[in-house]
C-alpha cells in the first residue's frame, strides 16, 4: 500500500467523523440561491441528502470489503476509522482490488472535503486532460473544471472532471512514481 493511501485515509476519516456530527446531520441543506428566492416549503429538520451520502459511504466500503474477505468483522462504532478497518481487512486482497480500494479512498476523500466547504482539495490536482494546475470547483456543475482556455472538449467546452477521475489520476501517478523510486 503506497503511502499516500495511509494520509488519504487518515484524512477521509476524520473528515467523516465531523460529517457524522448530529447537528451537522440535522442542518437542512444548503439551498441554492436561485431557488431559495421562490421556496416556500419549511426547512426539513433532518438534511436527508447528506444522511444518504454517509449511508451509502459506509455501505460502498463495507460491501467491498465483505465481497473481497468474507471473514472482515463488523464495522467500527467509530466512523473515524472506517477505512483503517477497510485497508486491515483488505490488506491481502490482489493488486487489482486493493488499488480500486485506494481510488474509491481518495474519492471519498475528496467527496468529504467538498461537503465540508474544502473545495480547494480539487485545485490541489493537475488537470488529466492537459496536465495544468488550474482546476476549480464547479459546485453547480459538481465536477472540477479546467480554467486553461485552450484545454476543452471537441465540442468547445471546458474539460470538467468527476472526483473519481481525479482519484484515478492521483493512485495511478501515486503508483508510478513508486515504481521509479524502487
Ligand atoms: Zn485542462
Amino acid at each position: 500500500m503506497a503511502h499516500s493511501t495511509a494520509a488519504s485515509a487518515h484524512t477521509a476519516g476524520r473528515a467523516l467523523r465531523l460529517l457524522d456530527q448530529p447537528d451537522l446531520r440535522h442542518q437542512p441543506a444548503p439551498i441554492p440561491q436561485a431557488r431559495r428566492a421562490t421556496a416556500t416549503a419549511p426547512s426539513v429538520p433532518l438534511n436527508l441528502s447528506l444522511f444518504d451520502d454517509l449511508t451509502h459511504t459506509v455501505s460502498e466500503v463495507a460491501d467491498h470489503a465483505r465481497r473481497v474477505n468474507p471473514a472482515a468483522g463488523p464495522l467500527p462504532d467509530d466512523l473515524g476509522r472506517l477505512y483503517d478497518w477497510w485497508i486491515d481487512n483488505t490488506s491481502d486482497a490482489d493488486t487489482d482490488e486493493q488499488a480500486f480500494r485506494d481510488t474509491v479512498i481518495e474519492r471519498h476523500r475528496l467527496e468529504h472535503a467538498i461537503r465540508l466547504g474544502q473545495t480547494e482539495e480539487v485545485c490541489k490536482n493537475p488537470c488529466p486532460g492537459c496536465g495544468c494546475w488550474g482546476l476549480e470547483w464547479d459546485g453547480v456543475g459538481n465536477r472540477a473544471l479546467c480554467l486553461n482556455r485552450r484545454c476543452r472538449t471537441p465540442d468547445g467546452y471546458a474539460s470538467t472532471w468527476t472526483l473519481g477521475r481525479l482519484a484515478v489520476q492521483k493512485v495511478q501517478r501515486t503508483e508510478m512514481w513508486r515504481r521509479n523510486a524502487t
